[in-house]
């Protein structure tokens, strides 16, 4: 199974992409978490990637294509989820000319939806495990008592000046590449409000129903 979950930030892709490696065995690539571990590394991409994600700019089409593309080949170009890849228009044309000469086209797009208000209720009220990257929700799901403060964050882009910027972002250049998809047949719209389990279902149906008929 290939596919990539789309959606704008706060949707939920980061939590759903976890719960199809752990239920369904796929391989979970974030761009990115691949960029904030660059970023935590110190490494060159890391560098350049730091001044785009903190403003909630999208880090330069080329830098991510090599990141994506290295991790696809890693997972030996099948049994993978793609989530925050791919942003825009051009990076859906390289994914598909990728995927297409290693004869591994993606089954399906997942597109996952919420109201503006639950994302930036989401966003601003996400907090990070820095050793195993899991989400929580000072509200639904808070960090547990056993976890140390030092290791529970919140991440420079979930502050409200970036949740700005990276929603109008979303607008304007990754908003498109679901009409890309969508007439190609290959969109599943799917709503994002619910339980994680209740959306983990309602995307693996989905799925499966899509693979059945295509
Ligand atoms: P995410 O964890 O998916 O919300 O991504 C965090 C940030 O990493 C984004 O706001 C962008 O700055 C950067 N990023 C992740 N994926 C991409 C991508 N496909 N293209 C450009 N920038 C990206």
């Amino acid at each position: 199974m290939r596919i990539v979950l789309f959606g704008a930030p706060g949707v939920g892709k980061g939590s759903q992409a976890r719960l199809l490696m752990k239920n369904e065995g796929l391989v979970h690539i974030s761009t990115g978490v691949i960029l904030r571990e660059a970023i935590r590394e110190g490494s060159p991409t890391g560098r350049i990637a730091r001044k785009y994600i903190d403003k909630g700019r999208l880090v330069p089409g080329p830098v991510v294509r090599k990141l994506a593309e290295t991790a696809i080949e890693d997972a030996g170009c099948d049994r993978f989820v793609l989530d925050g890849y791919p942003r825009t228009i051009e990076q859906a044309e390289w994914l598909t000319e990728f995927l297409s000469e290693r004869n591994a086209p993606l089954h399906a797009v997942v597109s996952l939806s919420v109201s503006d208000d639950v994302i930036v209720d989401r966003l601003s009220k996400r907090r990070v495990n820095l050793e195993t990257g899991e989400n929580y929700h000072l509200d639904f799901k808070p960090p547990p008592n056993s976890i140390g403060a030092a290791i529970v964050f919140q991440r420079e882009d979930d502050r409200p000046e970036a949740i700005m910027s990276r929603l109008a972002v979303y607008r304007k250049e990754t908003r498109p590449v679901e009409e890309y998809y969508r007439s190609r047949r290959m969109l599943l719209d799917i709503d994002g409000i619910g339980a994680f389990e209740t959306v983990h279902h309602r995307i693996v149906e989905a799925v499966r129903i899509f693979a059945r008929q295509n």
